[in-house]
């Protein structure tokens, strides 16, 4: 029997009422696994309404006692790792070491928002005009919620909750319905480390819950992480309702390979990147940009049978080193782009369609797939494809090639293989693209830095985590006092003989 999935709202979990529920699959079998519920208007207004009635006591608390909540739920995520990774990769699809990875990269997070009250104390100057100083401090926005992606169900939430808690706000997490469990888990562990009822809610759902928060008064942050069609439209619909929004999107994130890279160590990063978690993953590198002739010859002729030898299987294997697609719609869409590729004339080096595993033939399987003397006009190339697809795109030279990085709609990631250092110098002071990688294909910035891309790839203006997470999730507040001046006024203070009155 299928499980049905709940909500978690003030601190409890609650049974969706609306009657309508969406499809969680195991991947890897093709079965539906649990129902989650997809919640109506009204009850993401419950969800919102715990989220509020919980914001003046939690605003209120000490920076510190809030850290303190989130050190006990870092404890707890290592306790609990195992089960959270396990349940990842059950909904996902992902292999368990991958998916363990990311919850620690979650887990970063999660570390660094330890340390948030350092970050929270304000400036001060004195003396801006005669009496006059000037002070800031940094206050809680209010209730603040999270629209997730499928590809992170742990990491993203992650990005954004324990920072905006330990900022001092409330939060409402909208999951994907795709693989809801983790954001439910996670929740559950926060109120176990302390945090009071109704500071973390989830709600499960799809646009009708996401609209709700994109229109609710009381929600005064909204932060997205996912596709960019659905990001802008995030993005304009929030910032319609005066609410402060952040919307991390879609990427295509190239790979140049210089003729001194290290091919080695080149055709090592390329099967990481656009391989690993079966390419969905918004850092994965999808294109890979080589120059000169030889270059490309070397390789596509190392990378083809790395690519044909990917062991590909279900997360309880051990030995998979790549899953399935995470539902039976994402697989025919990679697979109409591998149709797109083939009759615009790219040459599809190494064919991973036909892929079948015993006792798995219902499984949304698909194996890593290479592409050749990709062009700029190729639906494989301009769109996102959010597979295990590599295209191999010849540049005619560095020039062509970073003009090829800096016209492409987005601007995520991108990385440069080269043993030459003014050309990484330059590449990474040119690239019109957020986050750089030299000689490192997947440069997501660890949790004191800031994670975002440029262009069609981050609508708003800041990036998660780090000083930026903790600027969305605050407002800047300036103070500037005079008080009466006794002293001027001349009244004495010191004691006065007698013989003075
Ligand atoms: P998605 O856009 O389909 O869904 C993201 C969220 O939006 C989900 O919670 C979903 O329920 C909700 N949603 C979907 N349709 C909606 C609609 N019509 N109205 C309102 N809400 C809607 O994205 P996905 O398929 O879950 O995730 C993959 C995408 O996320 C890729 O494009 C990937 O590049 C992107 N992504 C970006 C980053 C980043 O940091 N830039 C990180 C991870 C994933």
């Amino acid at each position: 029997m299928t499980r049905e999935l709940h909500h978690y709202m003030d601190g409890k979990l609650v049974k969706g009422k609306s009657g309508r529920f969406g499809d969680v699959y195991n991947p890897a079998t093709g079965e539906v696994s649990k129902r989650v519920p997809l919640a109506s208007a009204d009850e993401t207004k419950k969800a919102i309404a715990a989220a509020e009635k919980a914001l003046p006591e939690w605003s209120a608390t000490p920076p510190a006692k809030r850290a303190q909540v989130i050190f006990r739920f870092r404890e707890l995520l290592l306790e609990n790792i195992d089960e959270l990774a396990e349940l990842l990769s059950s909904e996902h699809g992902k292999t368990v070491p991958d998916a363990k990875g990311s919850v620690t990269r979650g887990l970063e997070v999660v570390e660094f928002a330890c340390g948030i009250p350092h970050l929270l104390k304000g400036e001060y100057s004195e003396g801006v005009a005669s009496g006059v100083d000037t002070f800031t401090m940094r206050q809680p926005v209010g209730v603040c919620a999270g629209i997730t992606p499928f590809n992170f169900p742990a990491m993203v939430p992650m990005w954004m909750f324990p920072v905006a808690l330990a900022c001092g706000n409330t939060f409402v997490l909208k999951p994907s319905e795709k693989d809801p469990s983790c954001g439910l888990r996670l929740a559950e562990l926060m109120i176990e480390a302390g945090l009071p009822k109704g500071c973390l809610n989830v709600v499960n759902g799809d646009k009708e819950a996401v609209d709700e928060l994109l229109s609710n008064p009381t929600v005064a942050a909204v932060s997205f992480v996912g596709s960019t069609a659905i990001g802008q439209y995030i993005y304009e619909t929030g910032c319609k309702h005066g609410k402060r929004v952040q919307a991390l999107c879609g990427a295509k994130n190239h790979m140049i390979v210089l003729p001194d890279a290290d091919m080695d160590q080149t055709v090592d990063a390329a099967m990481g990147a656009a391989y690993g978690s079966a390419g969905e993953r918004c850092m994965a590198i999808s294109v890979a940009v080589t120059i000169g002739q030889e270059t490309g010859d070397e390789l596509v002729r190392r990378l083809a049978p790395k690519v044909q030898a990917l062991k590909v299987g279900p997360y309880t294997d051990a030995a998979s080193e790549m899953g399935p697609i995470v539902t039976r719609e994402s697989l025919d869409r990679i697979l109409g782009y591998i149709d797109e590729g083939i009759a615009a004339g790219a040459e599809l080096v190494v064919d991973g369609r036909d892929i079948s595993l015993q006792g798995y033939e219902d499984g949304f399987f698909l194996g890593g797939c290479l592409f050749d003397r990709v062009s700029t006009d190729m639906s494989i190339y301009t769109d996102e494809i959010f597979g295990p697809v590599l295209s191999v795109v010849r540049a005619d030279d560095y020039e062509h090639a970073i003009q090829m990085v800096n016209e492409h709609e987005y601007g995520n990631g991108t990385a440069i293989f080269t043993r030459d250092g003014d050309a990484a110098r330059d590449f990474a002071s040119r690239a019109r693209i957020g986050m750089v990688g030299v000689n490192l294909p997947i440069p997501v910035p660890v949790a004191y830095h800031s994670f975002g891309g440029w262009k069609r790839s981050l609508f708003g203006d800041h990036y998660v985590h780090g000083m930026e997470g903790v600027r969305f999730y605050t407002r800047l507040k300036t103070i500037t006092a005079r008080w009466p001046s006794g002293i001027r006024a001349g009244t004495q203070f010191h004691f006065k003989s007698g013989a003075e009155h």
